[in-house]
């Protein structure tokens, strides 16, 4: 059983195989040169030290090369987004096939209602979460309007029961058994941003596609945190960002998967570009569209290269240390977390995150009563950073890639402090 002791915390530290992998990132400091108690990894991770070289590395080849670039580069830039789908498939438990990172996560959202919200008069409805995030809901509500429906309407919110924080399968499985012939869309997030849970994926899947709806999932807060084997899941797509967990730096792009099952279906409606033809016929340029196969039939442009290093930097560090190990710690981790956390004697706060580690990644969303959003003020003050989610929510995320069960301890010392 856990102890609530420094002394034990750095135990805990010493044990743990993956320490050494603090040192590979930039860790914030305060002005007397303190590490901050870094706990929004869920929001924007560090920067590996690393990503400096792999940025630079493309500055220089940029300098010395120009266009030719994109051939003589050390990595050349024409397939550039190739070298990262391989590792990036592998954290989501996807085939490389299905998968590509381009744009960012909202707007690839939209790209696949192009393809998988093709509603008609009678099956047009959308499910949602009701706490999902904002940008997915004015998604999908302007994806109705687009096609001329009410979003009031069209738009169906699975909900916590009457008293309760967390999603029911049995209640989605209600909405559709019923509705499910007017509903066109299940649009959900693997991981909840706001309670930290984590659904079932395979269910979800299960249940959309009984009653003919498509089924997408938003892994934002999911991928580099849980392994949410999504060719397995049988979902029809996802989106994913790569600045949250995958640590790839401010506004990078995003990820996009495809179920094989679709890799291959030509009639799909979707928007095209030079990206997503033919790259075998491509630069012949008076072609005819010819849509390549898989996730990459969805790019449009040619994609960034900068925020592409960067991506590469983390998902090489993702490769070495594999998801397995990440996991293992990160349940540990966030278990210690939890379990100081409830040591606390008030009734001022309550984790709302489900306490069984397979329903969760590694956040802990600490519900506070009254909503008083001080106390996250006063966390920040003493240099622990958290977030404040509306309306009651402080939410924490210790990392296992860099955060560590020290950083968790002194956290929730602090924390019992103010409390
Ligand atoms: C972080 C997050 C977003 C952000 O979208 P961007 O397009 O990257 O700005 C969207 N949806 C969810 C669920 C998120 O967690």
């Amino acid at each position: 059983m856990y102890k609530a002791t420094l002394e034990y915390a750095q135990q805990l530290d010493k044990e743990d195989k993956l320490s050494y992998l603090r040192d590979q990132f930039h860790i914030p400091k305060d002005k007397e040169g303190n590490d901050w108690l870094y706990f929004t990894g869920n929001s924007l991770g560090l920067q590996p030290k690393q990503t400096q070289q792999y940025i630079q590395q493309e500055l220089d080849d940029w300098a010395k090369y120009g266009v030719e670039g994109h051939f003589e580069a050390k990595n050349p830039w024409m397939p550039y987004h190739e070298f990262l789908t391989e590792k990036m498939a592998t954290i989501v438990g996807a085939k490389p096939l299905e998968v590509v990172i381009m744009n960012t996560l909202t707007t690839n959202l939209h790209l696949l209602m192009v393809s998988f919200y093709q509603p008609t008069k009678t099956k047009f409805k959308i499910v949602i979460e009701s706490d999902a995030f904002p940008s997915d809901r004015y998604a999908v509500q302007s994806q109705l309007k687009f096609h001329g429906f009410d979003p009031e309407e069209g738009l169906i919110e699975w909900r916590p029961r009457e008293g309760e924080e967390l999603l029911r399968i049995e209640d989605l499985e209600q909405i559709v058994s019923e509705q499910g012939d007017q509903i066109a869309l299940l649009l959900i997030g693997g991981v909840n941003y706001y309670t930290g849970q984590y659904l079932d994926l395979k269910r979800i899947a299960e249940i959309g596609h009984a009653k003919d709806c498509f089924v997408g999932i938003d892994l934002a807060h999911g991928a580099g945190n849980i392994s949410p084997e999504l060719h397995e899941s049988g979902v029809d797509f996802a989106a994913w960002c790569t600045y949250k967990y995958l640590n790839s730096g401010p506004g990078s792009l995003a990820g996009l998967f495809v179920h094989e099952k679709h890799a291959y279906n030509k009639e799909l409606p979707r928007f095209a570009g030079w990206w997503n033809h033919n790259k075998e016929t491509r630069f012949n340029m008076r072609q005819p569209f010819d849509v390549m196969a898989g996730g990459e039939g969805w790019q449009l442009s040619n994609p960034p290269i900068l925020s592409m290093a960067a991506i590469r930097s983390s998902l090489d560090l993702f490769d070495k240390v594999g998801m397995a190990a990440l996991r293992e710690k990160s349940e540990r981790l966030t278990g210690y977390f939890e379990f100081l956390v409830n040591q606390i004697d008030t009734d001022r706060i309550k984790v709302i995150t489900p306490s069984n580690p397979k329903e969760r990644g590694c956040q802990l969303s600490i519900q506070v009563k009254n909503a008083d959003k001080s106390l996250h003020h006063k966390l920040t003050e003493k240099n622990v950073i958290t977030d404040w989610r509306e309306p009651d929510v402080i939410r924490c995320a210790p990392v296992p890639m860099y955060n560590s069960f020290e950083d968790v301890f002194r956290m929730v010392e602090i924390l019992k402090g103010l409390l």
